[in-house]
């Protein structure tokens, strides 16, 4: 672990993941020449505004590293038949080598349900409770973007995982447990805190590194964290902010209080430009692995086979 420093080192999830996008451009690249086009298709069911802002972000960004990104739109009122009727075509459709359904959806709709019926091996952002499942074995054939996130950004400071004690605040299926349990497989000792959870700083204060997936800005605090321990804040909060002119304006802020807990963190991830960027540049690396396994150049439990 790192000396207890006067201010933690910044882990730039922007930058890593801007290497991990070049890396993904000339993946697909190579795979094009070879004839083995990607193709993303993503569902957006219902009228939410953030996940339309998403789903156009997520265009641009396949458009640049030579993923074919196609969005499939079903009205507000669609039944769960329609929408699960649609996923599994796609699962069927062999030119479709990766797919992606936008949360929220209308609520008539089960997401569990639904999750279900996107291909195991097209499930570009590894939700399928499958997939989540294959996690506990070791062998994820894809696992959850924003668990491979923080995985990814913990391992760029060079730390050691094995034999590391780690606090996982916040028990979400799709976020936190999976990032638990990715990092119980690299040799962490790793608690887990959720609501019910009597005092966390109990045991975030004696750890070497705290994730937190909670969604309640300001939540950890510098009496939390141990001297010099590596923080990761996978929190995305809106918070009404005054700017200089007096007038009320949005800021997007994680579940750290990052001024207080800087001063005594080893590492620390902001918000924004931390865990984000890396969840996006996951879910591209995870849409090129959907496509070998498509296409049969990987296997889904890597060459030796399911332990
Ligand atoms: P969720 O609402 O599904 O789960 C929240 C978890 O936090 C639950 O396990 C709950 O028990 C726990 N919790 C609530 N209050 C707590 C408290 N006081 N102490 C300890 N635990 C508490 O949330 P989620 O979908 O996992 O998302 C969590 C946050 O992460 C949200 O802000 C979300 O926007 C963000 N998020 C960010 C990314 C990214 O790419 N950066 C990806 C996924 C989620």
């Amino acid at each position: 672990m790192a000396q207890h420093a006067t201010s933690a080192a910044l882990i730039d999830g922007k930058a890593i993941a801007a290497g991990i996008k070049n890396q993904v451009a000339g993946e697909v690249r190579e795979l094009r020449a070879a004839g083995l086009p990607i193709r993303l298709v993503a569902v957006l069911a219902g009228q939410s505004a953030a996940a339309r802002v998403y789903a156009e972000n997520q265009a641009r960004t396949c458009t640049e590293v030579g993923i074919e990104y196609s969005l499939r739109e079903l009205p507000q009122t669609v039944s769960q038949e329609e929408l699960d009727a649609l996923l599994r075509g796609l699962a069927a459709d062999k030119t479709v080598t990766g797919i992606m359904l936008h949360m929220p959806l209308p609520p008539q709709i089960n997401a569990q349900q639904s999750q279900y019926a996107i291909d195991l091996l097209k499930d570009v952002e590894g939700v399928n409770p499958g997939n989540i499942g294959h996690v506990v074995y070791g062998h994820s054939i894809i696992a959850p973007c924003t668990a491979l996130a923080v995985v990814t950004l913990i391992e760029s400071t060079g730390i050691s995982l094995r034999g590391a004690e780690v606090t996982m605040i916040g028990a979400s299926r799709i976020t936190g447990k999976p990032t638990a349990l990715l990092l119980a497989e690299r040799g962490a000792t790793v608690t887990i805190c959720d609501i019910n959870t009597r005092d966390v700083a109990e045991h975030s204060r004696r750890s070497d590194v705290v994730v937190v997936a909670v969604g309640k800005p300001g939540l950890v605090g510098v009496g939390h964290i141990r001297p010099g321990a590596l923080v990761i804040d996978v929190g995305i909060n809106r918070i009404a902010v005054m700017d200089a002119a007096g007038k009320e304006t949005w800021r997007t802020v994680g579940d750290v209080a990052f001024e207080e807990v800087r001063r005594v963190a080893g590492w620390i991830t902001p918000v924004p430009g931390g865990v984000g960027p890396m969840t996006v540049a996951m879910l591209l690396r995870n849409t090129v692995r959907a496509a070998r396994l498509v296409y049969g150049l990987e296997k889904p439990f890597g060459n030796s086979g399911p332990d």
